[in-house]
Formats: structure tokens, C-alpha cells, sequence
């Protein structure tokens, strides 16, 4: 296994993520026999770090990670758990909401916590003065339940730069979805190098894009071919390898034969050649097809709506490549009047536009994506209900 030194810790490049456990097709429960089999080879190759949060499997991947784990010294292995601020139905008892966590997790303490998924539309809830969710974790840091503090992020490396920059000091690490697809498609390579320069580490999540980057085409896969036969996956692990400021590196594995993959790829540092980073950018660029917008902002200036249209931009290419929670909730984040559907559709943009982007076209698609697509709200409410649920019965 290959390690990170992280302020004095060594901690295995693989991280184990805790949010896809294989679940028996019978019960709906999952399948905690094949969870401690992963486990028990994961550890023995020397992985000692395990990710999960609250919502993960709705509620049962704490439970099932600590189970697993119970047989090994807690001082033999790092723990992440993540406080669901973005899922929460208001404001709630914070304090009793991560002690939740800690007896699911059948622990006194998260060597790593981290915010969960902050976003455009989230952040207000984190910053929000009813809730004061950042004093209250700052409170169990100086209680020493949380060893280290961190957030994961979904938004855009704007938000990123103003939350680095406002809690300068607070934060120890970010968790970010990076791979080389998002690289440019969700601005990863610019939100490592914001992480980097504010002197944080850079934790990995969805290194191969919920699976599409483990699986690629006929055609791609014979393209990667000429160089080895090792696993697509292991090449999107090796782009990984090659970023120096990347500690951690989170896989979330449910199939024996990928736990195993993904050691072998682990077991030596091997990033990729320059010939085999270019191949992989080309393949990248095929996937992608996105609206080649450069963020130049020329055509800003005179939006007589005032729409951030580079942000929607990349909002568009996010929705035109997979659609998710992530797209809306983005969305969101803005108010109603800078929304897509905000678009007069007076067409100053397209003018000022070098690349000559039909940018009313695609707001008005936007528009229409977000309205259909799969929305945040919905699964919020299921959430915030299982929460106070949850502590309700604590
Ligand atoms: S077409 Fe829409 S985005 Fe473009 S300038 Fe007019 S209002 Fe703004
Ligand atoms: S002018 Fe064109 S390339 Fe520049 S930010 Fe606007 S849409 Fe993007």
C-alpha cells in the first residue's frame, strides 16, 4: 500500500468509502458478511482509512462500517463521518446529532469530520446563525471528538476561494470530486489548486465518476488497451497518484473483485506516463461534448439581468453530461431572479460572445433541465424527516 503523510499521520492512499455496500436482494439489509470479508482484505493490504456519513445507505452504513471494524484496535485505523448539514428539515441539536453518529460508529471520536457536501445553495444553512453548525464542531474539536475538520464540496471554486479565505484556520482538509473527466468538467483541477494554495489537503471523492470512468467504452477500453490490460479503473487511479497534494484517495467499493483491483493498483505508486495523462484528456474530452465556454465573462458585463452566465455554463455541461441532485442543487443555491428561467433571451450575450456561444439557447434548455430533472428538494425532505425522526428517538 502507498501512504500520504498528512501533519504527521500516515494514512493509506485508498480510502475505503462506506456509501455502497452491497445489499442482499432478499432483506433490502446489507450483506455485512461481504462488508467484513472487503474489509478484512482491504486492512490486511494495509488500507486504514474508512469514509462514511450519516445519510449513507439511509443511516446503515455507519452501522455496518463499525461492525466490520470492531474486531481491529481503534488505534489501527482512521475513521471519517460527515455532519448532514445540507440534509437537515431546520435547525436541530447539533451536539446530539454527531453523538449519534459517534454510537453508530461505535466510537468516542472521528479521527476526520467533515461538513457535508457544501454547495452554492447549502452554505447558507452551514453559515445560517440559527443553526451555528460551524461553533458547535468546533466545540467537539476542542473536546477532541474530532481529531481534524474538514468539509466536502460540490460547488463551484468561487464559493470555494470565499470559504477558504472566511475560515481561514478552521478547515484541515477538503473532500472534493475530482477524476480526470471533472478535471475541467467540474473545474477539479482548479479547485485542487485553490485547496493546495490555502496550504490544505485535497481528499478524493468519485475518483471514477460513480463508476463510468471504471467502465468505459468499447472503443475507449481498446484505446487504453495498447498501453496495458490493467482495469480502466486503475487508470483513473493512477491520474490520482500523480497529483503530489492528494492524501487521500476514497473508492467506494462493494464487489470483493473491486476491492481486490483496486490494491493491486495501490500496492506501488505508478502515476501515468505523459503519453497515457494526454490519452486519457483525449478520452475525456470525447465523454464530454460540453458548451466550450472559457469564463472570460465578456458577455456579463451587459446581461441587463445580471445572470452569472459562466456559472450557468458549467451548471449546462454538469446537467448535459449526467444529471443529478448535485446539478440542482447548484441551482438551487441562486435566487429566483438569477435563475436560468430568469433569461429574457435578449441575446446581448451571443454578441459579445468570442466563442460565439447561443447562450440564450442553452439557458432556455437549462431552464427546462432544471425544472425536469432529478431535484434536491425531494430527497431533502425524506432526509430532514429520517433526522428528526432520528433524534427523536435517541
Ligand atoms: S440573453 Fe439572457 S443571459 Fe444573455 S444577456 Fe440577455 S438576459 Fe442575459
Ligand atoms: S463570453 Fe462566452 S466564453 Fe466568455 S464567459 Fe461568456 S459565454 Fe463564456
Amino acid at each position: 500500500m502507498i501512504y500520504s503523510d498528512f501533519l504527521g499521520m500516515k494514512l493509506s492512499r485508498l480510502g475505503f468509502g462506506c456509501m455502497r455496500f452491497a445489499s442482499n436482494p432478499e432483506t433490502g439489509e446489507i450483506d455485512q458478511e461481504k462488508v467484513n470479508r472487503m474489509f478484512d482484505l482491504a486492512i490486511q493490504a494495509g488500507v486504514n482509512y474508512f469514509d462514511t456519513a450519516y445519510p449513507y445507505l439511509d443511516g446503515k452504513s455507519e452501522i455496518a462500517m463499525a461492525e466490520a471494524l470492531k474486531k481491529y484496535p481503534r488505534e489501527s485505523y482512521y475513521i471519517a463521518d460527515k455532519f448532514p448539514g445540507h440534509s437537515l428539515p431546520g435547525p436541530v441539536d447539533n451536539i446530539a446529532l454527531f453523538n449519534l453518529s459517534l454510537k453508530k460508529c461505535n466510537t468516542d471520536y472521528f479521527d476526520f469530520y467533515l461538513l457535508h457536501n457544501i454547495t452554492e445553495w447549502s452554505i447558507k444553512v452551514y453559515e445560517g446563525e440559527e443553526y451555528h453548525i460551524i461553533d458547535d464542531m468546533i466545540q467537539m474539536k476542542n473536546e477532541g471528538k474530532i481529531k481534524y475538520f474538514g468539509f466536502s464540496f460540490h460547488g463551484g471554486p468561487k464559493l470555494l476561494e470565499e470559504v477558504l479565505t472566511k475560515y481561514e484556520g478552521v478547515f484541515e482538509f477538503v473532500q472534493i470530486q475530482c477524476n480526470y473527466l471533472d478535471w475541467t468538467l467540474q473545474d477539479a483541477k482548479q479547485k485542487y489548486d485553490i485547496i493546495t494554495k490555502h496550504g490544505l489537503g485535497v481528499w478524493v471523492m468519485e475518483p471514477c465518476r460513480g463508476g463510468k470512468l471504471a467502465n468505459l467504452s468499447d472503443e475507449n477500453k481498446a484505446i487504453l488497451r495498447q498501453f496495458s490490460d490493467n482495469s480502466d479503473a486503475s487508470y483513473a487511479f493512477r491520474f490520482l497518484q500523480g497529483l503530489d497534494n492528494i492524501k487521500v484517495i476514497l473508492s467506494g467499493m462493494n464487489e470483493v473483485e473491486q476491492v481486490e483491483d483496486n490494491l493491486k493498483t495501490f500496492a506501488e505508486y505508478n502515476p501515468l506516463s505523459d503519453e497515457e495523462q494526454k490519452t486519457l484528456f483525449e478520452i475525456a474530452e470525447g465523454m464530454k461534448s460540453s458548451v466550450p465556454c472559457t469564463a472570460c465573462r465578456y458577455c456579463c458585463k451587459g446581461c441587463p439581468m445580471e445572470l452569472d452566465i459562466p456559472y450557468l455554463i458549467e451548471c449546462y455541461n454538469d446537467y448535459k453530461y449526467a444529471p443529478s441532485m448535485m446539478s440542482s442543487m447548484r441551482i438551487d443555491g441562486l435566487d429566483d431572479d438569477k435563475k436560468p428561467a430568469a433569461c429574457i433571451q435578449c441575446g446581448q450575450c451571443t454578441h459579445a460572445c468570442p466563442q460565439g456561444i447561443k447562450v440564450p439557447e442553452i439557458l432556455a434548455e437549462l431552464a427546462d433541465l432544471y425544472e425536469k430533472g432529478p431535484r434536491w428538494t425531494k430527497t431533502h425532505k425524506d432526509r430532514g424527516d429520517a433526522i428528526r425522526k432520528d433524534l427523536e428517538g435517541k
